[in-house]
């Protein structure tokens, strides 16, 4: 057991290749070479703000991952993470010293780009930076899946549950902004607003057993009418001819045609509180009612990605692993990084080539003493880059003016 546990350097140095690939499985579809401006609006990819070239109070700009590295080396950038639909602005009109060193020729701007405070270094409802300097409350950082934007936990104005990584999220404007979600959301979310998370699961759950019998009941209801119209109609029929067979076909023929799920959740009627933000189990997306007008209507709230189940973020990292043809299992490096929450994961791939170096001395003193590394040394090294980034933002408040 022990054993398998210890590993030789030369297993670590070569396993720092796969920690390279897995911090590209999270820059997935996002090429560090080329600038992605001539795949146009591209479906997902990581992105950044450069604090240097387009600072606060000017207008908002974003550059691709391969524009961060060769075209704002050294610049103050801002992770944005990975937002959707976007073009790269490098070197374009919002620049105004900067040239693209990868793809000059863009046009001035990117008319369907959409920015956020994101990309003047502030997140959340709070509008503040993260890490942020003034704010020693351990919180995770949780993107809306619609806005795109990063809230504090404790901002979202709900129970953040176990697993979050597993569930996506809808912040409470952007489920205000588009109320048929709350209809979604008392039937597939999970459950949990404020003090009366334990009420509403209970209702949530009574609801999802009368749903089936409530919505037989309606198909009963119709088909019993359907037949007692047909029923009264038959001797009218033969009073009056074959004009009145006409109608009473098209109402079958309509009935016919498949039902629209949201329509059938609003017959239900939904109990759920509506505040607060909403967290959504795996595969929801599935779920949502694709018949034509709820795909206008989706597509008229800018919402059509939400019936898309490979936007997801989830299915950007996976794109990123299999492309990467990665093994997982039997690797320290990789069940280290596993065990590791969300948000440092996060900042270690995107710090991941500042520590990528620290990370190389810190094997070379095991080297120099002819020891095996660990995966406990491993994570004690990630542990000392978490608490020393801290102490450099702590300091870097006493000299900033
Ligand atoms: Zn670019
Ligand atoms: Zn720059
Ligand atoms: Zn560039
Ligand atoms: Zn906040
Ligand atoms: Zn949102
Ligand atoms: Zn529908």
């Amino acid at each position: 057991m022990s054993e398998e546990q210890t590993v030789s350097l030369v297993d670590v140095l070569e396993e720092d290749e796969e920690l390279e690939e897995e911090a590209s499985a999270v820059l997935a579809g996002s090429d560090s070479d080329h600038c992605s401006y001539p795949q146009g609006y591209v479906k997902r990819q990581a992105l950044y703000a450069c604090n240097t070239c387009t600072p606060k109070g000017g207008e908002a700009a974003g550059v691709c991952l391969a524009c961060s590295y060769k075209c704002h080396e050294g610049h103050d950038l801002f992770e944005l993470y990975t937002k959707r639909n976007f073009r790269c602005d490098c070197g374009n009109r919002k620049f105004t010293e900067l040239q693209c060193k990868l793809f000059a020729e863009k046009e001035e701007v990117n008319t369907l780009n959409k920015y956020s405070h994101n990309f003047f270094g502030v997140y959340c409802t709070c509008s503040r930076p993260y890490p942020d300097p003034d704010d020693q409350v351990e919180d995770e950082m949780i993107q809306c899946v619609v806005c795109e934007d990063w809230l504090h936990g404790r901002h979202l104005g709900c129970v953040v549950p176990d697993c979050v990584e597993l569930q996506e999220m809808i912040c409470e404007s952007c489920m205000n902004r588009n109320p048929f979600l709350w209809t979604y959301a008392a039937h597939l979310a999970v459950p949990g607003a404020d003090v009366q998370v334990t009420v509403v699961k209970e209702v949530t759950e009574v609801t999802e057993v009368t749903e089936v019998t409530e919505v037989k009941e309606v198909k009963e209801v119709k088909e019993e009418t359907g037949a007692d119209e047909s029923n009264t109609n038959l001797p009218n029929k033969e009073e009056k001819g074959d004009d009145v067979i006409q109608p009473s076909c098209k109402r079958s023929h309509e009935e016919s045609e498949p039902s629209c799920r949201l329509a059938e959740l609003l017959t239900i009627g939904q109990r759920r509180v509506q505040s607060g933000a909403v967290f959504w189990p795996s595969g929801w997306r599935s779920k949502l009612c694709s018949c034509t007008a709820c795909q206008e209507r989706v597509s008229a709230a800018s919402l059509s990605f939400l019936l898309d189940e490979s936007d997801t973020v989830l299915a950007y990292e996976n794109k990123g692993k299999n492309s990467e043809q990665t093994q997982p299992g039997h690797d320290p490096l990789m069940s280290a990084l596993d065990n590791l929450n969300r948000v440092q994961q996060l900042e270690i791939i995107h710090g991941y080539n500042d520590m990528k170096s620290e990370l190389k001395d810190f094997l070379q003193r095991f080297a120099a003493e002819g020891k095996v590394v660990t995966p406990d040394d491993i994570r004690q090294f990630f542990e000392q880059q978490q608490s020393r980034k801290r102490r450099r933002v702590d300091a870097g408040r006493f000299y900033s003016p």
